[in-house]
């Protein structure tokens, strides 16, 4: 059969990987792709927002299942675009996707199932939100433990985390009246600030089993020590120490279970991939977010340990019966992934560096180069398109071995300008 990758990250690049060893499968394409799924698959020139020629595209090629990467073509319906034209998608229709692409609607299915969240209060528009700050914390101007957030999709960038009233005024300021994120500002969520670490937990859904999946742990800060910016997450490694059993077992019957149902209830079921962002606070894990897809970097070591057909598991999915593929099966070695960046990264940051040795590292044995921002140029380069541009994976015995293994590989690798943390997975060294 012939299988759709559609993105072109680090985690399109390990879910075509991973789908191309399947027996059963004859051809992987990859729209739009980069250079790395270029050599383990078929680039398509189509972008991932572009769902009528990706739908089309399907049909053409007898496409059997297609797998959607990133959120914003599922929250904009590919899904539903796909099911219309008779073909299977692993992912979330567009009503079951806004869970992650309004803050609004996830919310309220989570007050309706139950689910453990911060308090929270929705406004239309910036006055009603500003009287709200102003009334509640007219007495203690400098005591505002809340996180105003814009309702729709930005990139991860619309939740802004306030400490006093001028924060959070100006916070409603950037989201609903200057609409730094557009229309996703049109609504405004209010929620009480949560203390602790977080963590996010994964798992696939065809809207009746969930099979949790291991949890992974990504690096969101740009430099060592967890200091600098934020990223789109510079190096992520898997299993985590950081969840234990019991607790995965609790998110799995406290969050996941009772989200799965209610959307189920409400008509608008969920299946794919279901990602709890959680808040671990002294009172026990609440979730942050829900997003509809695998994160990025996570996804490459998670997906680097995982020994069960992909294939069978996506096609269980879309016929919604999962209970049958039972336990899944996972390589016992830990895994680590590390991000390298386009010198300025996550600020800004030129692209076309050509690449220099990818094929030294590939020769590093339990070592996976991903690429995320990469394509060939017309010498045949591999250069550099984006900001993050490659995740170098390895395992290992332990998760030293798997991080010795994956900063050997990135020795190899040289453009003018790549950097990275050298410090990804060290907290799986050290007990929290
Ligand atoms: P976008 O919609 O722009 O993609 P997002 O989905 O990343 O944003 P959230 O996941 O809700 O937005 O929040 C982003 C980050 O903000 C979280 O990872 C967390 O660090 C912080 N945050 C969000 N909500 C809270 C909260 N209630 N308490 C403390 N920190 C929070």
């Amino acid at each position: 059969m012939n299988i759709l990758i559609v993105g072109n990250g680090g985690r399109e690049h390990a879910l075509a990987w991973k789908v191309a060893q399947s027996p059963r499968v004859e051809r992987v394409f990859v729209a739009p792709g980069n250079a790395g799924t270029q050599q383990d698959a078929e680039n398509v020139d189509i972008a991932a927002t572009d769902i009528p020629a990706l739908v089309k595209f399907a049909k053409e090629n007898d496409i059997a299942y297609t797998v959607a990467g990133p959120e914003v073509p599922l929250c904009d319906g590919l899904a539903d675009a796909f099911k219309a034209a008779g073909l299977s998608v692993f992912g979330p229709s567009k009503e079951a996707a806004a869970l992650e692409g309004s803050k609004s609607f996830c919310k309220k299915v989570m007050r309706n199932a139950d689910v453990p969240t911060a308090d929270f209060h929705e406004f239309r528009d910036a006055e009603g939100a500003e009287r709200f700050i102003n009334e509640r914390y007219f007495e203690t101007p400098e005591d505002v433990p809340l996180v105003v957030k814009a309702d729709g999709l930005a990139a991860g960038k619309g939740a802004i985390v306030c400490s006093t009233r001028d924060e959070a005024l100006e916070a409603i300021d950037i989201i609903a009246r200057q609409k730094q994120f557009g229309s996703a500002g049109d609504k405004l969520i209010i929620e009480d600030r949560l203390e602790g670490f977080e963590a996010s937990i994964l798992a696939i859904t065809d809207g009746k089993t969930i099979l949790t999946l291991p949890p992974a742990e990504d690096h969101k800060r740009a430099l060592d020590g967890d200091l600098g910016p934020n990223t789109g997450g510079m190096g992520a490694y898997c299993p985590t120490p950081t969840i234990d059993d019991e607790t995965l077992r609790w998110v799995e019957s406290n969050v996941l279970v009772p989200t799965v149902h209610a959307m189920k209830r409400q008509r608008t079921p969920f299946l794919g991939i279901l990602y709890a962002g959680l808040m671990m606070t002294p009172q026990g894990p609440k979730v942050l977010e829900y997003n509809v897809r695998f994160g990025d970097p996570e996804c490459q070591p998670l997906l680097f340990r995982l020994k069960t057909d992909l294939v069978d598991i996506i096609e269980a999915t879309c016929e919604r019966r999962l209970s049958s593929i039972g336990p899944l099966e996972w390589d016992d070695r830990p895994s680590v992934c590390v991000v390298m960046a386009s010198g300025g990264y996550p600020g800004k940051y030129e692209t076309g560096k050509v690449i220099r040795g990818l094929e030294e590292a590939a020769k590093i044995p339990d070592v996976k180069v991903f690429h995320a921002g990469t394509k060939v140029d017309s010498e045949g380069n591999v250069v550099t398109t984006g900001g993050r541009v490659l995740g170098v994976t390895a395992m290992g015995d332990s998760v030293a071995t798997a991080k010795l293994q994956a900063y050997k590989a990135v020795k190899c690798i040289r453009w003018d300008g790549a950097w990275c943390r050298k410090d990804i997975a060290d907290k799986a060294m050290t007990a929290r």
